[in-house]
């Protein structure tokens, strides 16, 4: 059976070269035709020989997503949904600022955990991404981007692990794309770009720090479990006590910088003065000296099922405010390709919806194909 050999980081792709008795530096060139310079067949690599081409035609294959579609917000933002087979979607999103490039990376086609706030958590989980899939969104963006500024350099200077899914309920298909993002042969990404959003998955958190310390956002949301029970149901099985003992256990491996909490702000829900100081005290009683403590506030992206609210804007001031006084460190996010379903918590992939992507699909590329004429 041919295999994907984006599925593998260059550890896993110099086992598979040892296989065909070849030597480990094949790999090494190997992996870069596939990541630096995006190539999909292995005719292209020239400086490999041709008896190795022709076994890896045999064995192996570079299997990239097919893209169903592409959007452009006013802002610049980019938002692709690709095809991961039965009817699933998924999608990545290309945030370009002055300074940096980010690309939002999915994980799995939908979601488990469930957040009350969250839309892909609406439409219930679908399968785990498989590493090549997760590498995939990024190889994609990062050649299509570079062909279209006609560029040879680095595009995307960061990749947040931030669009649908969990990504510590798919640790193990995880690591390998994080590594191939840092791998100097890969993306070269230095781990403080490479950030890994976790709803709290603690043991997973704990190993993370072991085996790839990236930077890690937690989506807290809530200060108490009373209420972080009902908005992010793993809460029940990983309380507040235990979730910030594994923060601090993370920054046995990371500089204290690595760390930010992410909290939606919810009107009426979890964004009163009285939420901001109980979670002034909740720092204050998990980390006294407080320097290690990043606040995230995100306006929350509204959809019709969820029910809930934005703040007011005056209401999120007014809670960073009092954060920020109390010492921690406080920013509020500003929403991006709102105009495309793209910010936060608005990928939801069409998880269920197969004719629909279907339809899309076909629309799209069309749509796809006009404009790759007109280039
Ligand atoms: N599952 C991971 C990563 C994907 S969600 C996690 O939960 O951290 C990425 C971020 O978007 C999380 O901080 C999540 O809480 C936030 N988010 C989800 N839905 C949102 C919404 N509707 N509006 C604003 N942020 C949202
Ligand atoms: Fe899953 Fe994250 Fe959405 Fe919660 S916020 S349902 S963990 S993707």
């Amino acid at each position: 059976m041919s295999v994907n050999l984006l599925d593998y980081d260059l550890e896993g792709l110099a086992a598979f070269c040892e296989r065909l008795d070849e030597k480990r530096y094949r790999s090494i060139q190997l992996f870069r035709w596939i990541h630096q310079k995006g190539a999909r067949h292995f005719d292209e690599m020239t400086d490999l020989a041709k008896s190795l081409r022709e076994k890896l035609k045999t064995s192996a294959c570079i299997k990239p997503l097919d893209v169903i579609s592409q959007r452009l917000s006013a802002d610049g933002t980019i938002k692709w949904l690709f095809d991961v087979g039965d009817g699933n979607a998924v999608e990545a999103v290309f945030i370009p600022e002055e300074d940096r490039g980010t690309l939002c990376v999915s994980s799995q086609a939908g979601c488990a955990v469930g957040c009350r706030f969250c839309s892909t958590g609406h439409q219930g989980f679908s399968r785990n991404l498989k590493s090549g899939e997760i590498i995939a969104q990024l190889w994609y963006a990062e050649h299509f981007l570079r062909q279209q500024s006609g560029t040879t350099e680095r595009v995307i200077s960061n990749v947040v692990m931030m669009g649908m899914g969990e990504p510590l309920q798919n640790y193990d298909e995880l690591v390998p794309a994080l590594k191939t993002m840092l791998d100097d042969h890969g993306y070269g990404l230095s781990r403080r770009r490479v950030t890994v959003s976790t709803s709290g998955v603690v043991p997973m958190m704990d190993r993370l720090g072991q085996d790839c310390p990236v930077a890690l956002a937690v989506s807290l949301h809530a200060s108490n479990d009373v209420l972080r029970d009902r908005l992010v149901p793993l809460n029940i099985k990983y309380p507040l006590g235990e979730l910030l003992a594994a923060c601090i256990r993370y920054l046995d491996h990371a500089p204290r910088d690595f760390l930010t909490f992410e909290y939606c702000m919810l009107a009426g829900v979890n964004d009163r003065v009285r939420d901001a100081h109980e979670i002034v005290s909740l720092v204050k009683t998990y980390a006294p000296e407080r320097t290690w403590c990043k606040f995230n506030l995100i306006p929350f992206n509204p959809f019709p099922e969820s029910g809930l609210q934005c703040s007011i804007p005056s209401q999120v001031v007014e809670f960073s405010r009092i954060l920020t006084e109390a010492g921690i460190v406080t920013t509020v996010r500003k929403t991006r390709g709102d105009d495309i379903d793209a910010a936060c918590g608005q990928l939801a992939g069409d998880v269920k919806d197969r004719t629909r992507v279907v339809d899309r699909m076909n629309r799209q590329r069309t749509v796809m194909l006009r404009k790759k004429l007109s280039v």
